[in-house]
């Protein structure tokens, strides 16, 4: 099935009616023909006629003889147990990878036409979607900045998330610590954790720059015990321009500084507020929109589609895990 489009009408235009959806996500998650999403048999299924105002949708019933239990493309799928017709979510999909900035869930509302409570449901499972699936070590192609940032908080400690050289972590306030690592260039991964103490920082780094690789810092005291494993460079902060020069070659942590000054613009403006539970959502949606940065509008959308049977998470789970 070709598919392109460049404006939302084009977009519309494909993905016509229910039937064409169904069939677009068959073709994008079942590559080998129909898998049974409840024992994995890929033995060609029974085709069952559903009916009523389901009449057009491609449905299936399992022909291993232990499994016997119908399916459809859906089942299985971050769109099983949802109302919403597929048309909706993909339009959903759309809006929220085109925007450049994240889009609320009460405008997404308005724009597909769905009640706020619906919306605010899509809006995170397309999130979670939106998470890079393959992680890759950071660090083989260049140098990788690591810093900390804090998130959320009443207004009043706003200005609390002012960096103290070397004692950040005491001025977190009511803020949820995210730790951001960025590859020069390349990809970048946030974390949100319970703290910033010089353990979790070097799990987390251990566990994604590749061993030799270049990592930036600033000075807060918990990055001083990074292991001999990597090249660590500290850039001071009062040194002007927050640049250290090294045999010739500058150092800086200027691009997780933009990365986090992207991510806090979007909680401030689009969000207004960001639960700790949800954060990590957030902060993969402003990462992947980071990595994804120089694809196309169909690239991310498809990115979107072929991870939507990564996980199903449930209202229940979201508002009460
Ligand atoms: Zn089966």
């Amino acid at each position: 099935m070709e598919f392109t489009f460049k404006t939302l009408h084009q977009f519309n235009d494909f993905f016509k009616d229910e039937k064409t959806c169904y069939q677009f996500l068959e073709s994008e998650l079942w590559t080998d023909g129909p898998v049974c999403p409840h024992c994995g048999s890929m033995k060609k299924p029974y085709i069952v006629k559903p009916r009523g105002k389901f009449k057009d949708i491609p449905s299936y019933r399992c022909s291993e003889r232990v499994c016997d239990l119908p399916f459809t493309v859906r089942t299985n799928s971050i769109f099983e147990g949802s109302k919403v017709e597929l048309r909706k979510w993909f339009q959903a999909i759309y809006e929220i990878t085109t925007s450049k900035k994240g889009i609320s869930s009460m405008e997404l509302a308005t724009r597909i036409g769905v009640s706020q409570k619906t919306s605010w449901l899509m809006n995170h499972k397309i999130r979670n979607m939106l998470a890079d699936t393959a992680p890759e070590l950071l660090g083989e192609n260049d140098m990788v900045q690591a810093d900390e940032t804090y998130v959320g908080g009443k207004n009043k400690n706003r200005h609390k998330n002012k960096k103290i050289e070397g004692s950040q972590g005491r001025s977190a306030a009511d803020k949820t610590p995210v730790v951001g690592l960025i590859e020069k260039g390349g990809k970048v991964m946030t974390f949100v954790t319970q703290n910033t103490d010089a353990d979790t920082l070097n799990e987390i780094i251990n566990n994604n720059v590749a061993e030799g690789a270049t990592i930036v810092t600033d000075a807060y005291r918990s990055y001083s015990t990074i292991g001999n494993a990597y090249h660590h460079i500290t850039v001071k902060h009062e040194n002007g321009g927050y640049i250290t020069e090294q045999n010739g070659h500058k150092f800086h942590t200027q691009n997780i500084e933009n990365f986090w000054s992207q991510l806090k613009r979007g909680y401030v403006g689009i969000y207004h507020y960001m639960s700790p539970k949800h954060l990590h959502r957030y902060c993969n949606e402003f990462a992947t929109r980071y990595n994804l940065r120089d694809t196309s509008n169909i690239s991310r959308f498809l990115h979107v589609v072929r991870n939507a049977d990564i996980e199903r998470i449930t209202y229940k789970k979201l508002t009460k895990g």
